[in-house]
C-alpha cells in the first residue's frame, strides 16, 4: 500500500518547514545504518501524521528529545500523534537491508574485479526506503548528510563534498528538494573532474570500467559543457545547485535519473568495445534530459504525480532540442521520431491511455503515479509540446517558461500554474490549445486525397489544429518541394503539387497519424530508402508501424518491406530502430509461432545484404547485430567467435554476446561452450551473457534451470531480465508453452517486491505470439488481485495482442 493523494495532502496541511540530518553508515554488507533528525512545524489545526520508513529494523524513535522505544514503527510508518503546534524535532535510528532490484539502497559486487558498490537511487517510494521521511513531492526539506563507508571509496551525493578523511564524508546541506529527489552512489568509483563556469564538474564509473569513461571523458565533458552554456542562455534562472556530477551506476532501473546536482545514469551507456550509433545519440539526449530537469523538476516540482508530464514532457523535449542545439548532435531527433514516438502511439491507443495532464484523482496513489512514467508522459508529451512551440512561437514559449521557473523556484506547481504563465507570455488562445492538447486523449488522423486533377488535399480527422510541413516528391521518391502548412477544420488542397507524391507532418512536427493515398503510398512502398530526409524516413517507418499494429498492412507484407527497403537504408539508427520494433513487437504480436522462422530467415537474409553493403562502421554494426539476432546458420555466427570479429569490424563484447546467445538457442553451443565466454569475459556484461546463453538453450532442462534462476526471490533485477531474454526466443513456441502459463501464476509474486522490481517482471512478459488459449488464460489472471505496476502492463500487453 503506497501513500495515497488524501493522505499527501492531509499531511502537506499540518506539516511545514522540514529539514533532514541523515547519518548514513555503509560500512556492514548485509544492513545498513541510518539516523534520521527530522526537524518540522506543525501547522493548526494540529493532526495525527506519520514519517515513512520502510523495512526498518531496530528502530529507535526519539520525539524532542523523549525517547519513545520504537515509536509504535509497523514496518512502514512511523506515527507521529499529538504533536502540539509549534517546532518539534524526531530522530529515528534503524538498520535497513541492502537491496538488489534497484529499489532501495542497492548493492552490487563487480564480477571483473570484487569491488563493491552502494547506491540510494530514489525516486517514487524509494526515499522511504533510505531514511525516516515525508516521502511527497510537495514536502521539500534541505537535506544535511554524512556518510561512513569503506576508507577506499568516493561517496558522491547531492551536495558539493565538504569533508572527506578516513571513510567519514560530510556534505553541504542541500537547498529544498523533495525526499525523492535524494542520492548515494558510493564505492571506489574511477572519476573524471573539471570545473567549468566556477562549478564543479564530474563524471564517474565503476573501476572496471575506467578504460571505457576514459575513452568517452571528451564527449561526455563536451556534451555537458555544450548543454550547461545553452541552458544558461535559454533560462532566466541560473544553474541553481552547487555541483553537477553524474554518475554511471550499475542496476538502475531508469535510463537516468535527475538527482539535483549529481545525475546517475545506468551504466550499460558506457559500453565495452565501440559505442552504437544509436546510443551515442540518445545518450546525449539523456545528458541533456537531465540537465534540463534541474530547472523542470527539481527547482520547480510538481505538486502531485498527475503533473509528471510537466516534468518528463519537457525534459523529453528539452532533452533533443538542446542535445542538437547545445551539444551539436542533430541526428538524436531522428530516434526519438523512429524509436521512441511510435511507443505513445501504442500507448495511445490502449485503454490505459491518459491525457498528458490527467486530473489529481485519476492518480490516487502513488502505486498508480509509477504506471504514469510511460510513453505519453515522455514521448508524446514530447511531441506536443513541440507542436505547442511551432504553434505560439519560440520566443513565447521561453517567455512563459521563464516566468513560471522563476516564480516556483524551490516550490510546487501544477498545470493551471503552468498554464497562467504561457497564457500572459502569449496573446493567442493558450487555454483552449491546452484542453485539446493536453487534457484530451487518442490522435488525429490527417489523410491525403486527390481530387480528380489529382491535386492532393489534406484531410484531418479530428479536433485539434496542427501546424506541419508537407513534402512532395516524385515516382523516383525525389524530393521536389516542401512547405509548411495549417490543418484544421477545413481541407487543404495542395495544387502545386498535382501529380506528385506528398507527405504530410514530413519532419514529425506533430503527433497524428498519417495516412497516404495510393499514388503517394506506392511511391513509399518502392523508394522508402531513396527519400533524402532521415526524419521523413522515420515519419514513413512509423506509419508503417501503425499500419501493421492496426492490422491495415500483414505483417508478412511489414517484413517484406522491411527486407526490401533496410539494406539500402543510410542511417543505423534507423537499421537499429526497425528491427528492434521489428523483432520487438511485430513478430511478438502479429506473427504465428509457426510462421516465425520465415520471417526470421527473411531479415536474416536483408541483415546480410545490408552488411556486406555496409558503407560505414556503424551500419555494418547496426546490420550484424540484426544479423546475430535473426540467423539460423550457426557457421557465420562461429566464424566471428573465432575471429572475433565480423569482417574488418572488431566484435565488440554486447555484439559478441548477442552472437552467443543465439548460438546457443540454435543449439550450437553447449554449457561448457558458454561457459568457456564467460571465463574469457569475466565482468558484469558475462555475468548476464552467460545468464542469457544458458536459458536461450532449445532443451527442456536448459528452460528449466532458467526458470529456477528467476524464480530466486533474491534474483537481481539484471540477472532476471538476462535470463528472461534468453528463455523467451524466438522458434522455440512449444518448449516455452508451460512456462507461459508459469509466468502468469508466479510473476505477480515476483512483482510484490516493489514498483521498480514490478516494471522488470512486466517487460519479461512472454516474448511470443500467444495462442487463443494462452490469450485466455492472460484474461482469467487479469480478473486476480495483481500489483498496480504488473496489471497495467499486462492489460497493455492484451489491448496490443488483440487491437
Ligand atoms: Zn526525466
Amino acid at each position: 500500500m503506497s501513500l495515497t493523494l488524501t493522505e499527501a495532502r492531509d499531511r502537506a496541511a499540518v506539516v511545514s518547514d522540514v529539514s533532514y540530518d541523515v547519518d548514513l553508515d555503509l560500512t556492514d554488507t548485509a544492513t545498513f545504518g541510518v539516523r534520521t533528525a527530522v526537524r518540522f512545524t506543525v501547522l493548526p489545526p494540529t493532526a495525527d501524521t506519520f514519517l515513512e520508513l520502510a523495512h526498518g529494523r531496530e528502530v529507535r524513535v526519539t520525539v524532542d528529545g523523549e525517547d519513545r522505544d520504537d515509536g509504535g514503527y509497523d514496518g512502514r510508518r512511523v506515527p507521529l500523534t499529538g504533536l502540539a503546534t509549534g517546532a518539534h524535532e524526531v530522530v529515528v535510528d534503524a538498520r535497513v537491508p541492502y537491496v538488489t532490484d534497484g529499489d532501495g539502497m542497492h548493492t552490487m559486487t563487480d564480477p571483473a574485479d570484487g569491488e563493491r558498490y552502494v547506491g540510494a537511487y530514489c525516486g517514487m517510494d524509494i526515499a522511504q526506503k533510505i531514511f525516516a521521511c515525508f516521502d511527497q513531492n510537495d514536502l521539500k526539506a534541505t537535506i544535511a548528510l554524512t556518510v561512513t563507508a569503506p576508507p577506499a571509496w568516493t561517496v558522491l551525493a547531492n551536495g558539493a563534498t565538504l569533508e572527506s578523511a578516513d571513510g567519514h564524508w560530510r556534505f553541504a546541506t542541500t537547498l529544498r528538494i523533495p525526499p525523492a529527489l535524494f542520492v548515494v552512489a558510493a564505492g571506489p568509483w574511477a572519476s573524471y573532474r573539471w570545473e567549468h563556469a566556477g562549478l564543479p564538474f564530474g563524471w564517474h564509473a565503476r573501476a572496471s570500467l575506467a578504460a571505457e569513461l576514459d575513452r568517452d571523458a571528451a564527449e561526455l565533458r563536451a556534451i555537458t559543457e555544450g548543454c550547461y552554456d545553452h541552458f544558461a542562455e535559454l533560462f532566466e534562472e541560473p544553474y541553481p545547485f552547487d555541483s553537477y556530477d553524474q554518475v554511471l551506476v550499475p542496476g538502475l532501473n531508469w535510463g537516468a535519473q535527475e538527482m539535483p546536482g549529481c545525475v546517475t545514469y545506468r551504466d550499460e551507456y558506457l559500453p565495452r568495445g565501440a559505442v552504437p550509433e544509436d546510443l551515442r545519440l540518445f545518450r546525449a539526449a539523456v545528458i541533456a534530459h537531465e540537465m534540463s530537469h534541474m530547472w523542470f523538476g527539481d527547482l520547480a516540482t510538481m505538486t502531485w504525480w498527475e503533473d509528471t508530464w510537466l516534468q518528463e514532457s519537457f525534459a523529453d523535449y528539452m532533452g533533443y532540442r538542446v542535445a542538437a542545439d547545445g551539444a551539436g548532435f542533430h541526428g538524436a531527433l531522428l530516434g526519438h521520431e523512429v524509436g521512441r514516438k511510435p511507443n505513445a502511439y501504442d500507448a495511445d491507443r490502449r485503454r490505459s491511455t491518459h491525457p498528458v495532464a490527467p486530473e489529481a484523482e485519476d492518480v490516487p496513489d502513488v502505486d498508480s503515479a509509477a504506471t504514469i512514467f510511460d510513453a505519453i508522459s515522455y514521448s508524446k508529451g514530447n511531441s506536443v509540446l513541440r507542436q505547442l512551440v511551432t504553434w505560439l512561437g519560440d520566443e513565447t514559449f521561453l517567455r512563459g517558461v521563464n516566468t513560471y521557473l522563476t516564480r516556483f523556484r524551490f516550490a510546487n506547481a501544477t498545470l493551471d500554474d503552468f498554464v497562467a504563465a504561457l497564457d500572459e507570455a502569449s496573446d493567442r488562445d493558450v487555454r483552449s490549445w491546452v484542453e485539446l492538447w493536453l487534457r484530451t486523449t487518442g490522435f488525429d488522423t490527417i489523410r491525403v486525397e486527390r481530387d480528380e486533377a489529382g491535386v492532393p488535399v489534406l484531410h484531418r480527422d479530428g479536433t485539434r489544429p496542427h501546424r506541419i510541413r508537407v513534402t512532395a516528391y516524385d515516382d523516383g521518391a525525389r524530393e521536389v518541394g516542401s512547405e509548411l502548412v495549417d490543418v484544421a477544420d477545413d481541407p487543404v488542397p495542395l495544387p502545386s503539387y498535382a501529380g506528385l507524391a506528398v507527405v504530410p507532418n514530413s519532419h514529425g512536427e506533430t503527433f497524428a497519424r498519417i495516412v497516404l493515398d495510393d499514388a503517394s503510398a506506392a511511391v513509399v512502398a518502392t523508394g522508402l530508402c531513396r527519400v533524402d530526409d532521415d526524419l521523413t524516413r522515420a515519419v514513413l517507418w512509423t506509419m508503417l508501424f501503425d499500419r501493421v499494429q492496426t492490422r491495415q498492412l500483414g505483417p508478412d507484407e511489414f517484413v517484406d518491406l522491411v527486407a526490401r527497403n533496410l539494406p539500402g537504408e543510410r542511417s543505423a539508427t534507423m537499421v537499429s530502430s526497425v528491427l528492434n520494433r521489428t523483432l520487438g513487437r511485430v513478430l511478438p504480436l502479429r506473427v504465428p509461432a509457426a510462421e516465425a522462422p520465415a520471417a526470421l530467415a527473411t531479415l536474416a537474409s536483408a541483415c546480410s545484404t545490408g552488411l556486406e553493403h555496409a558503407t560505414s562502421p556503424d551500419l555494418a554494426r547496426a546490420f550484424a547485430s540484426g544479423y546475430a539476432d535473426t540467423c539460423d546458420d550457426p557457421e557465420p555466427l562461429l566464424g566471428w567467435l573465432a575471429s572475433d570479429a565480423v569482417g574488418e569490424l572488431p566484435l565488440a563484447p554486447a555484439l559478441r554476446w548477442r552472437a552467443v546467445r543465439r548460438l546457443a538457442a540454435l543449439g550450437a553451443l553447449d554449457a561448457e561452450a558458454i561457459a568457456a565466454e564467460g571465463a574469457r569475459d569475466a565482468g558484469s556484461d558475462g555475468r548476464v551473457g552467460v545468464a542469457a546463453a544458458l536459458a536461450a538453450r532449445p532443451t527442456a532442462q536448459a528452460k528449466a534451470d532458467a526458470w529456477a534462476v528467476v524464480s530466486d526471490p533474491d534474483v537481481d533485477n539484471r540477472l532476471f531480465t538476462s535470463a528472461m531474454e534468453g528463455l523467451w526466443s524466438p522458434g522455440q513456441a512449444d518448449l516455452l508453452a508451460p512456462y507461459v502459463d508459469r509466468y502468469l501464476d508466479e510473476a505477480p509474486t515476483w512483482a510484490a517486491r516493489g514498483q521498480a522490481f514490478a516494471q522488470v517482471v512486466g517487460r519479461a512478459f512472454p516474448a511470443l505470439l500467444l495462442t487463443e488459449q494462452q490469450t485466455d488464460r492472460l484474461r482469467t489472471a487479469l480478473e486476480d488481485d495483481l500489483p498496480t505496476v504488473l496489471r497495467r502492463q499486462w492489460e497493455d500487453r492484451l489491448d496490443d495482442l488483440v487491437g
